[in-house]
């Protein structure tokens, strides 16, 4: 949208204050992210924002709410989300088939050095938990030729890394005709195109199989993998209608561990889930324990409205959802510090996102590294946007503290 925007003449400010006019990507995954929508939404107003455009998840399930919020002024709802530019600003519908996707770094505290590039939405799996899938409809994939222009018009704009993001990101080329798989446009991405590193967000375990980590032999892949187990208890997986059980799941680690020793795996995971029992909760704490993750994201569960899950007996005490979650993030974060231990004093490549300047001649640099871990250093220059070879050393509160062996690679 914002790329649009700016094809047309439209200029990005940093502020709502500056603004005429404010769009708000509201998200409704959980009670909290519906919460923190609308707060969003009530502290764009509050900062000056004139006109509020509210789209997203929240916006296109609960729009008779969205639009009492302040500033408000129209709802478009997730299936028009693609159009919203050309309706807001009146244009035809196809006005940007033609104009080249701008994907310059956009203006803020830090500017974008690694690009986003969403090549599927929706989702056809049936989580008894999950809104998004009733908000976002069938899963749809971007042709590889449009992502390919993405990414090199991503390229020209300095990017040096691409995250692929989609709600079923492994489901991507199912609807095409010929149907195809992530691989193929996975590979067809390193074939055409000079990206330097390629990231993938959110895997489901059950789209790998061991063939799929050959695509680690190509070294622009991070060494990286994001796979949601959500529980490491079979009843409960069953209960939340997820395709995998502890089994499968120990099975894709491991093969993808075989490839690639030093990949970080993370991993979501929801506590408090109806019908958790005390050991089905242990169960995964135990689990989550043993498969060594890199780090990971708890959620509390919240039943959402429309989900079979939100009408299951068995819902768990919100302090012992609190609990739950308390023990299982200090897991998580136990297991992140060690991951971060293991990889002390070996040179990794680190992408500086942000270069801030301390005193004359000296910055503080952060970025991240292929296996995700958030590095920090003090360099003489500013080195915003330049892959360095880092040796870390030090555990910091965020990350780890590193020396930089090479400035540029
Ligand atoms: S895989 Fe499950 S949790 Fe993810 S979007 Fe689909 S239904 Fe929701």
């Amino acid at each position: 949208m914002a790329n649009q925007f700016r094809a047309v003449g439209h200029v990005l400010v940093s502020s709502p204050e500056e603004a005429d006019l404010v769009i708000v990507n509201t998200c409704a995954v959980t009670g909290k992210a519906l919460s923190d929508s609308r707060k969003a939404i009530r502290r764009a107003g509050r900062l000056g924002g004139k006109d509020i455009i509210a789209t997203g998840c929240w916006a296109s399930l609960e729009p008779q709410n969205v639009i009492t919020q302040p500033h408000v002024v129209k709802i478009v709802p997730n299936e028009h989300k693609e159009k919203l530019v050309t309706q807001v600003l009146n244009l035809d519908e196809n006005a940007f088939d033609e104009l080249p996707v701008l994907r310059k770094p956009l203006p803020g505290r830090h500017f974008r050095t690694r690009a986003f590039i969403k090549v599927q939405d929706g989702c056809d799996n049936h989580c008894t938990y999950c809104v998004t899938r009733v908000a976002r409809g069938p899963s749809l994939s971007c042709s590889i030729e449009d992502v390919i222009v993405d990414i090199k018009s991503a390229i020209d704009g300095g990017t040096k890394e691409v995250v692929l993001s989609g709600v079923h990101l492994g489901s991507w080329g199912q609807n095409l005709k010929p149907q195809k798989g992530l691989i193929d446009l996975i590979q067809a991405i390193l074939n055409n195109t000079s990206i330097i590193r390629l990231r993938l967000s959110s895997l489901e375990p059950w789209d790998l199989n061991a063939d799929f980590f050959d695509l680690w032999k190509d070294s622009r892949m991070c060494k990286h993998l994001h796979l949601p187990l959500q529980s490491g208890s079979d009843h409960i997986l069953r209960r939340m209608a997820r395709k995998t059980t502890q089994e499968s799941y120990a099975r894709i680690v491991n093969s993808a561990r075989a490839v690639s020793p030093e990949i970080a795996i993370t991993t979501d995971m929801i506590v408090g889930f109806p019908g958790e029992s005390e050991a089905d909760f242990f169960q995964s704490v135990q689990f989550v324990k043993q498969l060594e993750f890199a780090g990971g994201h708890v959620f509390v569960y919240s039943p959402r409205p429309g989900t079979p899950a939100s009408q299951y007996a068995g819902q768990i005490d919100s302090q012992i959802k609190k609990q739950r979650s308390a023990i299982m993030r200090d897991v998580f974060a136990k297991l992140n510090v060690r991951y971060r231990k293991i990889n002390f004093g070996i040179p990794r490549q680190v992408l500086w996102e942000s270069a801030n300047l301390i005193s004359s001649g000296e910055w503080g640099l952060s970025g991240l590294s292929s296996n995700y871990i958030r590095v920090e250093t003090n360099a003489s220059s500013n080195l915003w946007n330049e892959i360095s070879l880092v040796r870390l050393e030090e555990v910091t509160p965020k990350g780890v503290k590193g020396m930089i062996i090479q400035e540029k690679v």
